[in-house]
């Protein structure tokens, strides 16, 4: 499996040697030049690992480790101009996976990103999947089950994948193409309404007022997010 890393740097020769030396190293490497780039690129490419630099245009790197965190817990390696702790103290805060400072040397960083992956397939090795509790009902993911009072709730297998697609990338908003796309399988021939009534079906288990949405909201000309707070 190669791994993806989007490297966010915008003084370009720093981002290319990077970009170079990382696809030597065996992952997959894209750059973007400002944080603005960045979210799209990492929108669109999902990458296993950024690494970010703090001084951008566009979007500080604080403002683009914020955006990707609130979507997706990818790793994030802060790239500091300066030996500045503050850096450090706010990019960890923020959720940053680990920092180095510039100047490092590429067998330093590589270290660091092999050691988060490692870390990640240690992780998943393991007994991974949470319980998720929404308090009224609980969505066990590694046994496929929506569990109301503590008893399984009769579903259809694609009305629970769609939620667990759903709850695995909170406060992502899908399209309905999206969700077929990602739940159904790219070779569906079926329709976006599909995917309207399987969302009614899960509101209707999960959430305590089904015409007020709480946990699975439709986004208006969009589709759909499912938000826990
Ligand atoms: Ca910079």
């Amino acid at each position: 499996m190669t791994r993806t890393i989007l490297v966010v740097e915008d003084e370009s020769t720093l981002r290319e040697t990077l970009v170079d030396a990382l696809e030597i190293e065996g992952f997959r490497a894209l750059g973007a030049p400002d944080g603005r780039q960045a979210i799209l690129r990492f929108r669109a490419e999902k990458p296993d690992l950024i690494l970010l630099d703090l001084m951008l245009p566009e979007l500080s790197g604080v403002e683009v480790c914020r955006i990707i965190r609130a979507e997706s817990a990818a790793p994030i390696i802060m790239l500091t101009a300066k030996d500045g702790e503050v850096d450090k103290v706010v990019g960890l805060e923020l959720g940053a996976d680990d920092y180095v400072t510039k100047p490092f040397s590429l067998r330093e960083l590589t270290a660091r990103i092999r050691a988060i992956f490692r870390r990640a397939e240690q992780a998943s090795a393991g007994p991974a999947q949470p319980m998720i509790d929404l308090g009224h009902v609980r969505i066990d993911l590694a046994g496929h089950r929506l569990l109301r009072n503590g008893e399984p709730v009769a579903l259809k297998p694609k009305a629970f994948e769609l939620l667990a697609f759903l709850v695995r990338n909170p406060g992502q908003v899908f399209t309905r193409d999206q969700l077929l796309e990602r739940v159904w399988g790219y070779d569906y021939a079926g329709e976006t309404r599909t995917v309207d009534v399987h969302v009614h079906w899960l509101r209707a288990e999960l959430e305590e007022d089904p015409g007020s949405p709480r946990f699975i909201q439709t986004v208006r000309g969009t589709g759909y997010v499912f938000r826990r707070d």
